[in-house]
């Protein structure tokens, strides 16, 4: 019989996968997590590139290079910095470069002169964020070797290391940790302090400011540099093109890569191509008039994207044009937002953080984070371009006064062109435009976790987003967030408003060339470890207060389904918490109809904490059911956490270990230690932000 076109296909793919198998990857560069399989996307441009970073570094006349592990990209964004500095203060030649993107085998080859610099986050539970993993495996791995056998291993390896960590999680800072113990058990030379900052204390910027001096201080002595006038050395060429127009076909005006400019845009669908999916449903889910919370259906259908309960899917967000316009203004830039620009590294090693040829407009709207907080590093960078002299001497007041920089910035949530616009009273500012590339960070996507079940819709991603809005004082208008406003008004064009704008907010809805119309997001998929046990008659116990019950309505729509299926569903309680119940209770039909599946194997307990006269919290139902969460727990029951980190996710943990002294009889240490062991069993698991 002749092959049709499906079995070509289907064969072509076997071959392809029997391929990879036998190369480990290696054609396309290695991937490991399933989710994150880039070679297509992306790594098809890195190919021919090579692996080897001592060859890398010879070959680009680098002598030091700066090693990200960056889930949001502040870790990146740190990275450029470091390089930034060290070359224009000590004349160092630096390179950023992505942990994935290199073997680390032939670390022990690197020449002494030279330095190699981590700057590493710590992701969720202790764990290395996805682009450090197999570093992460190699470094601390029990029998790590190395190219030259060389005794000690890295003896000849001089480096720096920086952490990005939250103190409200348990392993805080794990992974600088962790990679400097690995280090300097293999005997590498460590220059200063390995620095650690801390998002939970809100003190990451300036932990990573007060590190880094003295950092410099020890290098220099130990490398002997000699510090020169920081001078502004562009990075990038910007050269405007006379030569086409925003409705040019190879001008990208925001699809996010060369597929997308192409045409349809084809998987695997990951963190570098997002699937542009429809909405296929989307409504309000409170009551009160103050406070707006989303839920939304999105469509998979039309792409091989698939989900596990308990994944996040990234929404890939816009800017609100009124942002974007005071940015181009403020620079100058507001009568050429539609120029067309080719934006090309100065020297080879660093990457444009978008493609090109592209307009203004399209690089501020959609990849930039222009409404981010403001970093004081990146003021004092600007001092030197303002409009006048006033102007320059409260940059550099603000760039060099932590504590006047406080006051007058962060205090009111100004971003970038807010600050400016402000300092300069109004006047234009005259920036070479690769600063502000390399000054601003790169948008980045929104996680959500995923609020449905994949064994009930499979297709169907849902999400349970709570618009971010803060009243802040001394700010007329309230702060907005981005992403939620943004899918805001989604929501409000799907419900029938032709030009929605959400607190006066406008977005490009339809995106570029109008390739969004029709209500779509773009989106990616992230696999999570938050896992239901698979053994679906063990107990499970959820506290998910606010938004923190998105994957639990996963959950229990799951054990629902898993029911009806005839399996034996153990006990799920789920503890939720909101203000009243006639304002925010999510989902609260909807457990109704679980309840009459699932009968009395489902139990919905609720903190109502604005009704009453006191306040009631989750934890403070979780300590009045302390006998039954015992034998619950005795019975192996998983028990889970999701939402707010900083207060509720710690708060929950104590009374946890409080219940288990109390029922047990054991000293709270004993107690606190069960819970750890619980953790580390995944028997208690948590997706906080
Ligand atoms: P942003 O614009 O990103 O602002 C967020 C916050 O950053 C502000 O409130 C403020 O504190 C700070 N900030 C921003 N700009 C400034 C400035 N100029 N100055 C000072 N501070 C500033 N959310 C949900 O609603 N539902 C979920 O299910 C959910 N799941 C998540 C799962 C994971 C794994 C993670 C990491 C997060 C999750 N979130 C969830 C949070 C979500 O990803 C977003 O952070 C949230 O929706 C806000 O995004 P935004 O773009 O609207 O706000």
């Amino acid at each position: 019989a002749e092959l049709d076109t499906l079995d070509i296909i289907v064969l072509a793919a076997i071959l392809l996968g029997t391929l990879a198998y036998f190369t480990k990857g290696s054609l396309w560069g290695k991937t490991k997590d399933p989710y994150a399989t880039s070679f297509a996307a992306t790594n098809t441009a890195k190919a021919g590139k090579t692996r080897n970073i001592v060859q890398k570094m010879e070959e680009s006349g680098k002598n030091c290079i700066i090693f990200y592990g960056s889930q949001t990209g502040t870790a990146e964004d740190y990275a450029s910095r470091l390089a930034k500095e060290g070359k224009s203060r000590f004349g160092l030649e630096t390179m950023v470069a992505d942990l994935e993107d290199y073997d680390f085998d032939n670390l022990d080859a690197i020449p002494s002169d030279k330095i190699v610099m981590f700057v590493l986050a710590t992701y969720g539970e202790g764990e290395p964020t996805d682009n450090a993993v197999e570093f992460y495996e190699f470094i601390t791995g029990e029998d790590v070797s190395f190219s030259q056998g060389n005794d000690p291993p890295l003896d000849n390896l001089h480096y720096v290391a920086f952490g990005l960590g939250n103190n409200t999680y348990e392993h805080y800072n794990s992974m600088v940790r962790n990679v400097n113990k690995a280090l300097e058990k293999l005997g590498a030379h460590r220059i200063g302090e390995a620095g650690e900052g801390d998002d939970g204390a809100g003190t990451m910027e300036e932990d990573f400011l007060a590190w880094k001096d003295p950092m410099w201080a020890a290098l220099a002595a130990k490398m002997g540099l000699e510090e020169r006038e920081a001078v502004y050395e562009p990075i990038f060429s910007v050269v405007e093109r006379e030569d086409l127009t925003k409705d040019s076909p190879e001008v990208y005006l925001g699809e996010p890569n060369k597929m997308h400019l192409e045409g349809a845009a084809k998987g695997p669908f990951n963190a570098h191509n997002p699937y542009i999916a429809p909405i296929a449903e989307s409504h309000e889910l409170f009551s009160a008039k103050d406070r707006n919370c989303l839920h939304m259906e999105i469509d998979v259908s039309g792409s091989n994207l698939t989900y596990q309960t308990g994944d996040h899917v990234a929404v890939w967000p816009t800017n609100p044009g009124e942002e974007v316009d005071r940015f181009l203004n403020v620079f100058g830039l507001g009568s050429k937002r539609d120029t067309v620009v080719t934006v090309k590294p100065l020297e080879p090693t660093a990457k444009v953080p978008f493609p090109t040829p592209t307009t203004y407009d399209a690089i501020v709207r959609y990849h930039m984070e222009i409404c981010a907080p403001v970093s004081r590093q990146f003021v004092a960078t600007l001092a030197p371009f303002a409009p006048d002299n006033e102007t320059k001497a409260e940059m550099t007041k603000l760039g060099g006064d932590k504590d006047y920089f406080h006051e007058k910035v962060n205090a009111h949530h100004l971003n970038i062109a807010r600050l400016l616009e402000s300092v300069s009273k109004g006047k234009t500012w005259n920036v070479p435009f690769s600063a502000l590339i390399e000054g601003v960070t790169k948008l980045q996507p929104r996680y959500y976790s995923i609020s449905s079940s994949s064994l009930v819709q499979p297709k169907k991603i849902s999400i349970t987003a709570v618009v971010e809005t803060q009243i802040l004082p001394g700010r007329e208008d309230p702060f907005r967030g981005v992403a939620t406003n943004y899918l805001l008004a989604l929501k409000e064009k799907q419900n029938g408003d032709p030009n929605p704008t959400p607190f006066g907010l406008s977005y490009e809805i339809t995106g570029p060339r109008n390739k969004y119309d029709g209500i779509h997001v773009p989106v990616h998929v992230r696999h999570s470890n938050f896992k239901l046990p698979s053994d679906p008659s063990k107990p499970v116990i959820m506290v998910g207060p606010g938004t923190g019950v998105a994957p639990f309505r996963g959950f229990v729509q799951e054990r629902a389904k898993l029911a009806e299926n005839g399996e034996n569903v153990g006990k799920t309680i789920l503890f939720f918490g909101c203000r009243r119940r006639n304002e925010d209770f999510l989902y609260e039909k909807e457990w109704e109809e679980y309840k009459k599946i699932l009968g009395d194997k489902f139990e919905l307990v609720v903190a109502f904490s604005r009704e009453g006269p006191k306040k009631v919290y989750v934890q403070h139902l979780l300590k009045e059911r302390a006998k039954e969460i015992n034998e619950l727990l005795e019975q192996k029951a998983f028990f889970y956490v999701c939402g707010d980190a900083a207060n509720m996710a710690r708060e929950v943990n104590a009374v946890l270990g409080q219940i288990i002294s109390e029922q047990r009889g054991v000293p709270e240490t004993k107690a606190e230690e069960i819970v750890k062991n619980m953790r580390a069993a995944n028997q208690y698991q948590e997706d906080v932000w």
